[in-house]
């Protein structure tokens, strides 16, 4: 080797020690680490699935509660006789297959200062906590609602199905009331698009009935759009009242209570208003109107260190709506902040678009959706919104088209995280 060569060969040599040791000391990083998810749902589980393929090594632990997720999406159709509950039901199979240990287990308490979870069967110590564990519903917003816990047709497949039940029993002429709550809730037009396909399946088998919707809030572009649909397409079947306030309900005579006065039906389904879900509130991890705030950029907790909140739990003051399509598009950048952190990889450091889509089923083969482009603000806790648009279809082949877009979006986000 001449004197060049040598020199060359040295400081080749040099770099690649240097950086070689840099890797040693991130991968001995990363492989020490342990992150805990809570809650397998949209976020939790996108947000494990995607910190595995950028961090291999790293040590996830997924805590679930329940042993299959039961999504709410597409659960308006099962309510509605158009899609068995089993087709929106999924397993955790696949997280096994790429090292994620699943923990079948509810936290019950969480020590942030001793980074320790407890559950009802174990403990779990965390360096890094993700918490996406999405809504817990506000019972005590409705008096008398305590004995009728199954009413709400919204959080668990069991609920879904007593409703649709309900449903299918109803004599021809008997009324159906949705009770909408005041504030923000996971799936915001889920409650109007619950009432399209209700409405859908009186038309068609029990048209002397009637539909009622009683709205805690204000009219919006959103009820402005539905109520032009349904002028169309449900002409006299809904009757949607805003700014009424659901207080109370008399199970027994199925009345519900409002602060416009008393309404009977023969089936009433409400919605209780709802907040960040309560291992959350527990925590401390939440502001006064009971959502948690974070950092635009990691998800990371503004209450307490090395923790991530995800998905429905987090703050309205961020800008974002309660979807399912902007909860996994938080859980990829919240996975790419937590890698640029971990392997001080700067490919991981970037700036995306959150991409956020819901989809409404009027009918079958009749769908519209509404789109939000945001990005992160330079400053301040917002997201910027950089775009919205509604696909308000009344030409039918073009909703025809967004039915099948609504369809396929759903199995390639379900594909995308439990298959
Ligand atoms: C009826 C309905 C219809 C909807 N329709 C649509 C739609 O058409 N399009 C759309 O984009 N969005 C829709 N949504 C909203 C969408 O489902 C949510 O935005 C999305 O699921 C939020 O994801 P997440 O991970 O935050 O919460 P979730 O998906 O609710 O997941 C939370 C998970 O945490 C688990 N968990 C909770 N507490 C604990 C605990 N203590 N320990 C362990 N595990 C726990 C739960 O079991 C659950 O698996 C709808 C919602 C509802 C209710």
């Amino acid at each position: 080797m001449d004197k060049i060569d040598r020199r060359r060969f040295l400081k080749l040599a040099g770099f690649s020690l240097a950086s070689s040791a840099l890797f040693f000391s991130t991968k001995a990083f990363a492989d020490s680490q342990r992150i805990v998810i809570v809650g397998g749902g949209i976020a939790g589980t996108t947000a494990a699935i995607y910190l595995k393929t950028l961090v291999p090594n790293l040590s996830i632990t997924l805590i679930e509660k329940n042993t299959k997720y039961t999504a709410g999406i597409m659960s308006n159709e099962v309510i509605a006789g158009l899609r068995d509950i089993s087709s929106i039901t999924f397993g955790y199979e696949n997280l096994n297959k790429i090292n994620i240990k699943l923990i079948n287990d509810a936290a019950v308490e969480i020590d942030t200062n001793d980074q320790l979870i407890h559950g009802k069967k174990d403990k779990y110590k965390y360096d890094r906590l993700i918490l996406a564990p999405g809504i817990s519903l506000d019972w005590q917003s409705i008096q008398g609602i305590d004995n009728a816990k199954n009413i709400t047709g919204w959080q668990r497949g069991v609920d879904v199905t007593t409703l649709k039940e309900q449903i299918t029993n109803i004599k021809n002429g008997g009324n159906i009331l949705i009770s909408i709550p005041k504030g923000p809730i996971s799936g915001p037009a889920a409650p109007y698009e619950r009432a399209s396909l209700i409405a859908h399946y009186l038309k068609s088998q029990k048209s002397k009935s009637k539909l009622f919707i009683l709205d805690g809030n204000s009219p919006s572009e959103q009820t402005a759009l539905f109520k032009s649909i349904w002028s169309q397409k449900y002409k006299d079947l809904i009757e949607l009242q805003t700014n009424t306030t659901t207080e109370g309900v008399d199970v027994g005579n199925k009345t519900i209570i409002t602060n416009q006065g008393k309404i009977k039906g023969e089936v009433i389904n409400i919605i209780p208003a709802q907040r960040a879900n309560l291992i959350a509130q527990q925590a401390a991890l939440t502001d006064k109107d009971g959502w948690c705030p974070v950092d635009q950029r990691s998800f990371s907790s503004t209450k307490a260190d090395n923790v991530h909140i995800l998905g429905d739990a987090i703050s309205p003051a961020l800008g974002l709506r309660k979807t399912a399509q902007c909860a996994n598009s938080q859980a990829k950048h919240c996975a790419l902040a937590i890698a640029a952190t971990i392997t001080n990889n700067e490919t991981y450091k970037r700036s995306m678009p959150l991409i956020d889509v819901e989809y409404s089923i009027i009918a079958p083969s009749y769908a519209i959706s509404t789109v939000q482009i945001h990005k992160q603000a330079r400053e301040g806790l917002r997201y910027q919104q950089l775009d919205t648009h509604v696909k308000d279809v009344k030409v039918a082949d073009k909703a025809h088209r967004e039915y099948g877009y609504a369809v396929s979006w759903f199995n390639n986000i379900t594909q995308e995280i439990f298959a």
